[in-house]
């Protein structure tokens, strides 16, 4: 591809390192309409900004940056007015309706890049943007108080930060997923349970999000959720949810998803995450190795976030 330029309003990055997401493995396997094509995926985007349009108001060339998933919205739809700009009816998302971060260079609308947080390095800021960013949302929709316990379905890139910033919060976690590895690294990070989602954990749960992209989870998370309790489904799409009995959803029981996140989201999980400070744990490869990165994310072969670089 050639180098791009930037337009009025816009900065070109020079891009250190780009975080892998499960919706990069669905937008490269063809799970998801494509909108644009060819398109060059990533949207966990760290780079320096190396050229300028005309017309910048905040950002200077030599100023490092991350780009997250969403790229831009309307401002003007009933969503947008409403401060849901997650759900704007024109959003438009990097790495998906503009070219993303598997590459040298991008170009992205001044306001859709965000400065990051000089305790990150490039590596551990990367994952932040997709799986830090709507982790923090799914967090922050479950519902879940400091002192409560929270269950978190798979283990990967998010639930290993919101793990971090749960756990900074006083909740009790307990985490479900079948890898031994997985339940290994989630002890170490401060887990009060391990196990599969087919067994018990010491109590019921006051809210639980599930991140694995499998239907079959809900009714086994509503099974051990508490009376009122929120569980909140944070993928882009998931497997057919099966029939449920009626009681594993009666007592005001709340099933609810996460869609994208907001400016704010992104800009209070960046403050949080460093006041904590989250320590994401990264896999690299270089930027060639992509593929590679995406089948050991589609196994489950990675420990935390996979991150490929420059
Ligand atoms: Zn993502
Ligand atoms: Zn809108």
């Amino acid at each position: 591809m050639p180098t791009p330029q930037p337009g009025p309003g816009q900065v070109r990055l020079q891009i250190r390192c780009c975080a892998i997401c499960h919706t990069d493995l669905h937008i490269s396997e063809g799970d998801l309409p494509l909108p644009k094509l060819p398109i060059i995926p990533g949207h966990q985007i760290v780079g320096m900004i190396d050229a300028v349009g005309p017309g910048l108001s905040e950002l200077k060339l030599g100023n490092r940056v991350g780009v997250p998933w969403l790229y831009s919205t309307d401002g003007s739809c009933q969503f947008c007015l409403a401060g849901n700009e997650n759900l704007c009816e024109q959003a438009r998302f990097t790495g998906y309706h503009v070219d993303g971060g598997y590459a040298e260079y991008c170009v992205v609308d001044e306001k859709s890049a965000y400065p990051l947080p000089a305790a990150f390095s490039d590596e551990h800021a990367a994952p932040l943007l997709c799986a830090g960013v709507i982790g923090f949302r799914a967090y922050r929709l479950s519902g879940v108080r400091p002192g409560q316990r929270l269950g978190l379905y798979g283990f990967g890139a998010s639930a290993h930060l919101v793990l971090q910033l749960a756990r900074f919060q006083g909740c009790e976690v307990c985490v479900f997923t079948r890898g031994l590895a997985h339940r290994k690294l989630a002890e170490q990070l401060g887990a009060a349970w391990t196990g599969s989602a087919e067994d018990n954990p010491p109590h019921p749960l006051d809210a639980s999000i599930i991140f694995a992209p499998a239907g079959m989870l809900v009714p086994q998370a509503l099974r051990v959720l508490r009376k009122a309790g929120v569980l909140a489904l944070a993928g882009i799409t998931m497997s057919q949810i099966p029939a449920l009995d009626y009681e594993l959803l009666y007592h005001e029981r709340v099933i609810r998803s996460v869609a994208n996140s907001t400016r704010d989201d992104c800009r209070e999980f960046l403050r949080q995450a460093a006041e904590i400070p989250i320590r994401p744990r990264v896999q690299l490869y270089p930027l060639a190795d992509a593929n590679r990165a995406l089948q050991d994310l589609k196994h489950s072969r990675l420990e935390g976030a996979g991150v490929l670089q420059n």
